[in-house]
């Protein structure tokens, strides 16, 4: 593995093989014993062309409990001239001789487009509504460690689909470790033919969410909507926001899951964000630190003696 642009195409033991990494870094983590000599002496610059808290945040933190130097460089998304600008850039972090590179971009193919020019190892950090790998690997490892297997668990993941880059990066990786999984949300925002992606699709909350082990939740992606494809937040949370009684509908203990940033009272409800037992969102964010370890040392490995 050079670069990680896509969960699509990667193989289910590179998949597992990070999972099982990022399963020790977890530990380490919470023990504070982290090995800071493993990536000593590389360079990480992470180059976030849109907004980032959690991915931002965790992909730095990562790179320090790993010894690495980082560096973070926000760039507006106004000021960026996609091709040329993005060429040009790669000839300055080729000039830096950067190791690992953690991309974030509007443009759906943006990292790929990078890693075709840069002598780094490439980490899709999210572009635009095509793939968002680490925060889907991250979310197998909130599942695997609380339900010990992903086979065969019924997932509906629920709300803007047709928007969302953690949707397409879950579909791929969950189908694959033997999921089931389903699409729930209004017709405007379920991307056309998903079924192709081996999703069963549901219009209708507590039809989509009836018996299933894990609700995934998506934040209503307003940015990235040219025309209201709903009518008011308010309609679009009482059909489709999560609150008590449409979860009644899944498994009794089913987990509830959201990448955030949430939009309380739009797509959830607090009282189940936050919900003692069920809510695994605070949990996603651990695991996203110990997943970006995982990934960042697998490529610095790849590229030769880290
Ligand atoms: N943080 C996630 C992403 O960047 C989800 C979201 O923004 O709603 O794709």
């Amino acid at each position: 593995m050079r670069h990680l642009l896509a969960i699509q195409g990667l193989p289910p033991s590179a998949v597992t093989a990070l999972l099982d990494l990022a399963e020790s870094y977890v530990l380490l983590n919470r023990t504070g014993k982290t090995p800071r000599d493993r990536l000593r002496g590389r360079t990480l610059i992470n180059l976030f062309f849109e907004d980032s808290t959690r991915t931002r945040t965790s992909f730095e933190l990562a790179g320090k409990r790993l010894g690495a130097d980082v560096i973070t460089m926000t760039v507006a998304t106004s000021s960026v001239n996609k091709g040329e600008t993005l060429l040009d850039t790669a000839a300055t972090l080729n000039a830096m001789n950067c190791d690992l590179l953690v991309v974030r971009h509007a443009v759906s193919g943006a990292p790929a487009l990078l890693a075709q020019k840069v002598d780094a190892a490439v980490v899709n950090a999210g572009d635009g509504t095509h793939e968002h790998p680490t925060q889907a690997l991250l979310d197998a490892l909130t599942l695997r460690r609380r339900r010990g297997t992903l086979d065969n668990l019924v997932v509906a993941i629920c709300g803007d689909v047709l928007h969302s880059r953690v949707a397409r990066s879950n579909i791929h990786l969950l189908t694959a470790l033997g999921a089931r999984v389903r699409v729930v949300g209004p017709p405007t925002l379920i991307p056309p033919a998903v079924e192709r992606l081996g999703v069963a699709v549901f219009h209708d909350m507590a039809a989509g969410l009836d018996g299933a082990d894990v609700v995934m939740m998506l934040r209503l992606q307003q940015e990235r909507m040219a025309r209201g494809l709903v009518p008011s937040a308010r309609e679009y949370f009482r059909f489709y926001g999560l609150d008590a009684a449409k979860l009644a509908r899944a498994r009794p203990g089913a987990l509830v899951m959201h990448p955030g940033p949430m939009n309380r009272g739009v797509e959830i409800a607090s009282e189940i964000a936050d919900h003692p037992t069920q809510s695994v969102i605070r949990e996603q964010v651990e695991m996203g630190v110990a997943v970006r370890m995982a990934v960042l040392d697998m490529l610095a490995r790849a590229g030769g003696d880290a």
